[in-house]
């Protein structure tokens, strides 16, 4: 079958599995090559760990299907909600379910689509390790990350919060990923960025300073685990992000072509 049919087809089972779950998707493909070059060099160790001998094939004629679910609306306002001043855990802990829920979802999806187009799934995430590992350093090597394929994909431009941004979800999404070889029509990267918006910036010491810390990510760790939710969430630039005024001038002007992008919702 041609790259397009084969596009077509993988379209037609995304969309039904996001049906099935209720959720809203976004599909987007990659060559594997590139994306193999920008992974740092543990997680090429990594990739190259997962692909086994089909790494060569890859490399020459592989593909990385993006996958994105967003959270239900609404879902994300309960990120660091105050009661009398203290902090409503119970709230909280409705975003960081939901964050479970989608990492099965994605992973469920992820399999699916592997096993029809004879690929490998990248999995959601690596939970249960952030109270495991002393550094974030200790995690790299455990993971390949998503946020480089589905910047190359188009799913959206990273932002200042290093989270990818999403025209129409901004950071409201999980991501998975599939490797493949069978022939897929490719997806542009986003050109857009941030502008001048600094509101995740303004909700969060951590990202306000990170040029001055070795690695603000080391910080936000440790706040993770202070917070104890019930999975290892924080947030809270994920929420200013989709409240910022960049996204609200987005959503007003349509700056931008989404049409590579696929939505298996109307937007
Ligand atoms: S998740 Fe929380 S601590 Fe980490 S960067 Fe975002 S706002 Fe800061
Ligand atoms: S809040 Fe603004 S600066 Fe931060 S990632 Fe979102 S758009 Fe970019």
């Amino acid at each position: 079958m041609s790259a397009s049919e084969n596009t077509q087809k993988l379209r037609e089972l995304f969309t039904v599995t996001s049906k099935q779950f209720s959720l809203r998707g976004i599909l987007c493909v990659t060559c594997y090559e590139p994306v193999y070059n920008a992974l740092m060099q543990v997680q090429k160790e990594h990739l190259k760990m997962i692909t086994g001998i089909r790494h060569t094939e890859f490399m020459k004629n592989g593909f990385i299907v993006s996958i994105a679910y967003a959270y239900p609306e609404g879902i994300i306002e309960n990120i660091g909600l105050c009661n009398e001043g203290v902090f409503d855990i119970d709230a909280w802990n409705i975003y960081a379910k939901w964050y479970q829920k989608l990492n099965y979802t994605l992973n469920e999806t992820a399999n699916r689509i592997a096993k029809k187009f004879n690929g490998i799934p990248l999995p959601a995430t690596s939970e249960g390790i952030s109270k495991k590992v002393e550094s974030v350093k200790d995690y790299f090597p455990t993971t390949v990350s998503h946020r480089v394929h589905t910047e190359q994909s188009g799913i959206g431009w990273r932002g200042r919060n290093s989270l990818i941004i999403n025209p129409v979800y901004s950071c409201t999404i999980r991501l998975a990923g599939v490797i493949t070889s069978i022939p897929l029509n490719v997806t542009p990267k986003l050109e857009a960025d941030c502008g001048n918006c600094t509101s995740c910036l303004d909700v969060c010491t951590f990202l306000r300073h990170k040029d001055k810390l070795d690695d603000y990510r080391e910080q936000c760790l440790a706040y993770i685990n202070w917070l104890s939710l019930d999975d290892e969430v924080c947030g809270k630039c994920i929420k200013a992000c989709v409240n910022s005024p960049r996204m609200n001038t987005l959503e007003s002007t349509s700056e931008l072509d989404l049409s590579p992008l696929f939505y298996t919702k109307p937007i």
